[in-house]
């Protein structure tokens, strides 16, 4: 599939007439690569809207006739993949919720054995890269090779402008280790339409494979997730906003090159002091346990961060990112150290 990928078009299908508005405006746009619509939605609580089941995929069909559009749907179960594989759906998506279930995952693999159909696969609502990861693997054990990432932004514990905290880096670590395209579902990352264009532009920066956003002809009417909904219009407009990136830096560009290299040798100073650092807490670890000394002592370690801290603040290093190396320094060492 050639990028970028955009997959557009409504929240669920909620009838003929809204799917085919909705559905012939995104035809105007060169840019849609293929039609979303959610068939069967899984909702938090019972008694919501949970789609229209077979008689959407008919109106599905339907859209992708009138125009052109390929199309795409999320599958949670082997009935699904079968109804929508019998109504000619092009690509499937597997859900934040199910990606979660190993168990679901692979009866949904085994059901598509056989087939080569684009799988879109979300990244489970935990922040866990390797339950994403052994999804694409079940996947492509099952013999698929179409498969790319949604990242849709992960459930959170803090309080976060974000429907879904976005935690780039766990998309970006699954595009390096894969290496499989990755596309940003910006529309359940923000949850409102005031964050979908810096979040959109994000994505381009980071240099992500394209985005699927939800769109609805009437999205205030929305019967599900109103608040997130943009025009087909509005879509127009954000896809024109964006500002692109050239991927792959010319390597010919001296400035940069000479960057990069500065950055290289800095990383390999970086390297052999941690490497000291263990030498000299493995020595420590030996001593303590022939003093039979404890391995952690709380108030050096209290005391060596907060040192840290304010000294990475004269050095303008935000206190986060002081946390998050000496941390991970201070685990190994202690793992060292025993
Ligand atoms: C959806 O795309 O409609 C959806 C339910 O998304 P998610 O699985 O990311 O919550
Ligand atoms: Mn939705």
């Amino acid at each position: 599939m050639k990028t970028p990928i955009v997959i557009a078009g409504p929240c669920s299908v909620e009838s003929e007439a809204q799917l085919l508005a909705t559905a012939s405006a995104l035809a105007q746009n060169p840019q849609v690569s293929l039609l979303r619509g959610g068939i069967w939605k899984p909702r938090t609580r019972p008694d919501a809207f949970e789609g229209r089941g077979e008689e959407g995929l008919q109106w599905l069909l339907q859209a992708k006739r009138t125009t052109g559009l390929p199309t795409a749907t999320e599958v949670a179960t082997p009935a699904h993949v079968e109804l929508a594989l019998k109504y000619e759906v092009d690509a499937l998506w597997i859900g934040a919720r199910t990606v979660v279930n190993p168990f679901s995952v692979q009866q949904l693999a085994d059901a598509l054995k056989g087939t080569d159909i684009t799988v879109f696969i979300k990244n489970p609502v935990s922040p866990d890269l390797n339950l994403w990861r052994g999804a694409f693997e079940r996947f492509q054990k099952a013999g698929l090779t179409h498969l790319v990432g949604i990242h849709r932004g992960f459930s959170y514990y803090k309080e976060s402008p974000y429907r879904n905290f976005p935690m780039w880096e766990i998309a970006i670590e699954l595009k390096r280790i894969l290496d499989v395209p990755v596309i940003t579902d910006i529309s359940h990352i923000c949850g409102s339409r005031e964050l979908l264009h810096d979040t959109a532009q994000k994505s381009v920066d980071l240099a992500f494979d394209g985005l699927m956003v939800e769109c609805h002809h009437d999205p205030d009417h929305a019967l599900t997730d109103a608040n997130q909904q943009i025009t087909p219009k509005a879509l127009n407009d954000l896809l024109e906003s964006l500002t692109p990136r050239a991927k792959q830096t010319s390597t010919a560009d001296p400035v940069l090159a000479a960057l990069r290299s500065e950055i290289d040798d800095i990383d390999d100073e970086l390297l052999q002091l941690l490497a000291r650092r263990m030498n000299v807490a493995s020595q420590i670890g030996e001593y303590k346990k022939e003093k039979g000394l404890t391995v952690v002592q709380m108030d050096r370690w209290k005391q060596i961060l907060a040192d840290h801290l304010a000294t990475g603040e004269t050095l303008g290093l935000s206190a986060e990112l002081i946390n998050k190396v000496f941390e991970a320094i201070h685990q190994a060492s202690i793992r060292r150290q025993l």
